[in-house]
């Protein structure tokens, strides 16, 4: 897919707030920090669109973004932050069975794991919740530019044996526009 258009539409921070079921959604999730903002920044070209945080495990709403007039992006709130207290970790869980889980319009879920710490034990258990609920899903390795070409093939290596039900595994750099018409192409097999 080529994306020509992308907007903000809303935020939402209680599933009784969420839009109607209208278009399908890719819903993107990963451990605070791991580089979702940057991503879809350079995904949609539009360098603002999705806040970069400075503080992590701050973001804690779901952000719903219109792309092409005919497609949702979905940024959920990043997860493993260990600074958070149990009352916000029932919260994400919460957030997480009642969205991931049920939603019927997910088309598919786009898993983002640091390359330089792919499947850390959250990443494993995100990847569990997945495959419970027969969602599908791909990977993207973030941060691609940080990596040794010894580095690459290492964090290659370690998700395709843990992410057994992975559709897809890209390495992707929001630095370079590294391995952005790859993750495009695929998402059109979802859709
Ligand atoms: P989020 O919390 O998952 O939304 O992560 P952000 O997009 O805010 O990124 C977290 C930090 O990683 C920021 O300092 C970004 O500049 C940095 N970052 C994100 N993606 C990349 C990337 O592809 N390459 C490099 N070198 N840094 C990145």
């Amino acid at each position: 897919m080529k994306i020509t258009n992308a907007a903000f539409v809303r935020s939402v921070s209680d599933l009784s707030d969420l839009p109607e079921e209208s278009f399908p959604e890719i819903v993107f999730a990963g451990r605070s920090n791991v580089g979702k903002s940057s991503l879809l920044n350079s995904l949609t070209g539009r360098k603002g669109l999705a806040k970069t945080s400075s503080t992590p495990g701050k973001t804690r709403l779901i952000n719903y973004f219109l792309l092409n007039d005919n497609l949702y992006f979905v940024d959920i709130p990043g997860y493993g932050y260990a600074a958070v207290s149990h009352a916000e970790k029932d919260a994400w869980g919460r957030l997480l069975a009642g969205y991931v889980g049920d939603r019927a319009a997910i088309a598919l879920v786009v898993l983002l794991l640091d390359s330089r710490h792919p499947a850390m034990k959250s990443d494993r258990d995100m990847m569990d919740f997945l495959a419970y609920h027969d969602r599908p899903y791909g990977i993207v390795l973030t941060k691609d530019d940080k990596l040794t070409q010894k580095e690459r093939t290492h964090a290659k290596r370690a998700t395709e044996s843990c992410a057994m039900n992975a559709g897809f595994i890209v390495s992707y750099s929001s630095v370079s526009g590294k391995g952005k018409n790859e993750l495009l192409d695929h998402f059109d097999r979802y859709l």
